[in-house]
């Protein structure tokens, strides 16, 4: 008998009617906290169409917010890094500061370690359920979602600890956003990574040569556009869910949005529930 932190009732109802099957279970620690996985085979019925056709919006994956959407009757929506992260963020901080302070290889040294670990454990358990929530809706809401591709140049530039931990939530973002949007008949679409979706001008096209991070407003020189920068980032990835075709930006490059639908596999043969497909699941509880 274990008990978990995190509800298995989904899982057990649908071991028992037989609509999942567990295939795997990996035990492990993570920064002193015991963790099971499983991996699951569930029967999900994929819709053909998504069940609001025609609905898309972009994504900006902020710093500030957690992402901030803008969709196709111009509604914005932000979802703000919830608060515990905020206080989570500080209290790493902190950890990080008392670990450089002390000598290496004392046991003071090993001890802080440890407490670092386990705070980045948190927030990244935060985070993720924060986007697994917010994905969630979107996916719900929209046919087409479009995102950034991974910014490698921006990751590179930029060694801050808060960026360094949202970057990493980038990519959890992404992957969610694939699979959730595939399982509702949706698609999620990839902009370009060199598409400069914050440095263009979601009015009139203009590309400005330099936007610092610090610039929370965007202002066109060209046409007088004041808007917050993400808003303006999700308004340009939103114009490109539009058509997949190939489009040009002012500059004259070309941006290939590129789709990124994950294609269920193909369903098991003799599967004796007919589920049109069998999508691998991972559910993840940490034993108390
Ligand atoms: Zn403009």
């Amino acid at each position: 008998m274990i008990r978990t932190h995190e509800p298995t009732r989904k899982l057990a109802r649908r071991l028992e009617d037989g609509t999942a099957r567990i295939l795997s279970a990996t035990v492990s620690r993570r920064a002193q906290r015991w963790f099971v996985s499983f991996t699951v085979e569930v029967d999900r019925a994929e819709p053909a169409r998504h069940a609001r056709p025609g609905t898309a919006a972009g994504v900006d994956l902020g710093v500030k917010a957690l992402l901030t959407a803008v969709d196709d009757t111009g509604a914005v929506i932000t979802i703000p890094g919830p608060r515990p992260l905020k206080a989570g963020l500080r209290r790493l901080r902190r950890a990080a500061r008392a670990h450089a302070r002390k000598k290496p290889g004392s046991a003071g040294r090993r001890k802080a370690a440890a407490r670092l670990a386990r705070q980045h454990a948190r927030i990244a358990n935060l985070r993720a359920d924060a986007l697994h929530k917010a994905t969630t809706i979107l996916a719900a809401r929209y046919e087409t979602i479009v995102a950034e591709d991974l910014n490698v140049a921006g990751m590179t530039r930029n060694r801050r600890l808060a960026r360094a931990l949202s970057d990493q939530g980038f990519g959890t973002a992404r992957r969610m956003l694939a699979y959730k949007t595939a399982w509702r008949g949706g698609r999620l679409v990839l902009a370009d990574r060199w598409y400069p979706s914050t440095k263009t001008c979601s009015a009139c096209g203009t590309v400005k040569a330099k936007l610092a991070l610090a610039e929370r407003i965007y202002r066109c020189d060209a046409c007088g556009l004041v808007l917050d920068r993400d808003v303006n980032a999700a308004r340009n990835l939103l114009s490109l869910a539009a058509s997949g075709a190939e489009r040009r930006n002012a500059g004259g490059g070309t941006v290939r949005p590129r789709a990124a639908r994950h294609d269920p596999p193909n369903p098991e043969p003799g599967n004796p529930h007919g589920g049109k497909t069998g999508t691998a699941a991972r559910q993840q509880a940490a034993a108390a």
